[in-house]
């Protein structure tokens, strides 16, 4: 394992900020994985999990059993990770805009589109190869003044010329679950079966730009741009959402590491003959049909149902109790499906998204994930 430091541009004298970005395997040796964890700052199981997979991946490096490179990024935020405000952690959003740190990541599909432009031909690997080429080129060019910009450049740099890229956050309250694009279904399935995943959301396209799909959306885009070239889509990037904020657990962490690494072998990156795959727990569902229990008005929420929850149309998620009037508004799901998250604080305001459920009969159009 080698341990990199990289130095973010600092906006205020005095006042830097760094990356430790963890390699494991030989560079440019086989196919690459690039695992980030947290990069919603407050989000902690995910660097729970990043240390359980520390110490898996060294002790394949060790033995020889890593046949590929990983980066492992432990904690992806380190400016988030020192915002704490009146003694709560502010991990989701930059104190200094607002602007969520999972968002307007730099997308790289016409920078590439114009380099492999005339370069494309009628094998899929060269082709593959010179997409990759021009998505590493694409990002070391990108430069930034700020420090917000420089982190998601520099993920983004790690990242982008990767076969698979895991980005580790978690939820308020919820069960594991996980955001891939849609013509991945198979492989995000997959991971969610080793994981056991109770939810998987797809969409080509969930709005404004999160990590994962700066790594994977541009493969989609050049592929519909060329059609007359074999291209098949070189990246598989992944959001995990490993349960909620206060799950953390040494024996939950090292499971989810050890399923990770699982599919790192089914991938082609460990060595060894994978294990069957366990049963998948869901069947993926669209991120359009995903439905938010949304609160109408200001009250006190009253759960009725948790995390984990197979829901039908009509069953009663949640009491909202108005302090004003003490009347009490039953809010309750149109669509069958799991409740796979759930708000952690229990006082409302207006606009409110208090749960989450993976249902198949909505088709919200926009932008597909929360603020
Ligand atoms: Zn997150």
């Amino acid at each position: 394992m080698q341990s990199e430091t990289i130095d973010l541009v600092s906006a205020t004298p005095g006042h830097r900020h760094s990356l430790t970005v963890l390699r494991f395997g030989q560079r440019g040796c086989g196919p690459k994985a690039m695992i980030q964890a947290a990069l919603h700052a407050d989000e902690v199981p995910a660097m729970l999990v990043a240390q359980k997979l520390r110490a898996l991946l060294a002790e394949l490096e060790t033995q020889g059993d890593l046949l590929g490179e990983v980066i492992l990024v432990p904690y992806a935020n380190p400016l988030g990770l020192g915002q704490l405000l009146l003694g709560q952690h502010q991990g989701r959003f930059d104190l200094h805009d607002g602007t969520n740190f999972n968002r307007h990541l730099p997308d790289l599909s016409e920078t590439v589109r114009l380099a492999v432009q005339g370069q494309l031909g009628s094998d899929a690997a060269t082709n593959t190869a010179l997409v990759r080429v021009a998505l590493a080129q694409a990002a070391a060019a990108l430069k930034a003044q700020d420090p917000v910009s420089d982190l998601k450049n520099r993920l983004l740099q790690l990242a982008v010329d990767s076969e698979i890229v895991l980005d580790l956050h978690c939820d308020s309250e919820a069960v594991m679950h996980l955001y891939a694009l849609t013509p991945q279904a198979d492989l995000a399935l997959e991971l969610g079966a080793l994981i056991g995943a109770q939810a998987v959301l797809l969409a080509t396209e969930s709005g404004d730009s999160p990590f994962d799909e700066a790594c994977s959306r541009p493969w989609l885009q050049l592929q519909a741009h060329f059609p007359e070239h074999p291209l098949p889509l070189g990246c598989f990037s992944t959001t995990i959402e490993l349960r909620g904020q206060a799950d953390t657990d040494h024996g939950l962490a090292l499971r989810d590491a050890q399923g990770i690494v699982e599919f790192l072998r089914r991938r082609g990156l460990v060595a060894g003959t994978p294990a069957p795959l366990p049963l998948v727990r869901c069947q993926p569902t669209p991120l359009s049909a995903s439905e938010p229990i949304t609160a109408p008005r200001a009250g006190v929420v009253v759960f009725h149902v948790a995390p984990g929850t197979q829901v039908q149309a009509g069953t009663l998620i949640a009491d909202l109790v108005d302090v004003g009037s003490g009347a009490t508004e039953a809010l309750c799901a149109q669509s069958a499906g799991v409740l796979y998250a759930r708000v952690a604080t229990r006082w409302a305001t207006p606009g409110t998204r208090l749960a989450k459920i993976a249902g198949t009969t909505l088709v919200r159009t926009g932008k597909l994930l929360g603020p």
